[in-house]
């Protein structure tokens, strides 16, 4: 399969998953592409996929399409967001620790408007992201990224009781300050909510019967 039917496909794929076409699935198909190859990743969802880890720093469109490229999902722990605000992501082969970071070059958008003055900014980009070589999209970093045990996937490591509120915590989150067990919340690092009231019953529905 020749390159340009490969990043179709793709990107279809990417489409379908996020809900719409955008420049962000264009972008992201072409992020994920660069990462694998990098890498020498050929089938990050066949035989390597348990070779790959990868760290986005956005959680905005383009994530979609490097979630759907790669095979990667939070939830099987081999995608990490660390939200940064940027459109770049670390590619990580954990046999090797190769790791590369790919990051979409600061004057994209104004590359795209030149190319194709005439179209709005949005299509304009959708166009221009296409047919842009990959050297004038993107730069790469050869990085080193530390994952510890507690980070990759595999049953968790480590399960605590947080001695403040009760609650459980997987795989190390747990802080320890003066001898005691303590989530992070508790232990006062930043959060992202405030109690309301104290914790209480769900609403009570019946889901058979
Ligand atoms: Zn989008
Ligand atoms: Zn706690």
């Amino acid at each position: 399969m020749d390159n340009n039917n490969k990043f179709d496909r793709l990107l279809a794929e990417a489409v379908l998953f996020h809900g719409h076409l955008c420049a962000g699935q264009i972008i992201g198909v072409r992020i994920a592409m660069l990462g694998l190859r990098e890498l020498g990743i050929t089938d990050p969802k066949g035989e390597d996929r348990k070779k790959l880890i990868v760290f986005v720093e956005i959680d905005r469109c383009a994530t979609d399409a490097i979630m759907t490229v790669t095979g990667c999902r939070v939830g099987r722990r081999n995608m990490k967001l660390i939200d940064h605000g940027k459109m770049a992501a670390t590619f990580v082969n954990i046999e090797t620790m190769q790791a590369v970071r790919i990051v979409s070059v600061a004057d994209a958008r104004e590359k795209a408007a030149r190319m194709y003055p005439d179209l709005d900014k949005s299509a304009a980009q959708m166009k221009a992201y296409r047919e842009m070589a990959d050297s004038d999209l993107f730069v790469v970093q050869d990085v080193t990224v530390s994952l510890k045990p507690e980070d990759l996937p595999g049953p968790p490591l480590g399960k605590e009781i947080c001695v403040e509120c009760g609650e459980t915590v997987l795989d190390r989150r747990e802080i320890r300050l003066a001898g005691k067990v303590l989530c992070q919340r508790c232990a006062g690092q930043d959060h992202y909510f405030e109690p309301l009231a104290a914790l209480r019953p769900p609403l009570d529905v019946r889901l058979s019967g």
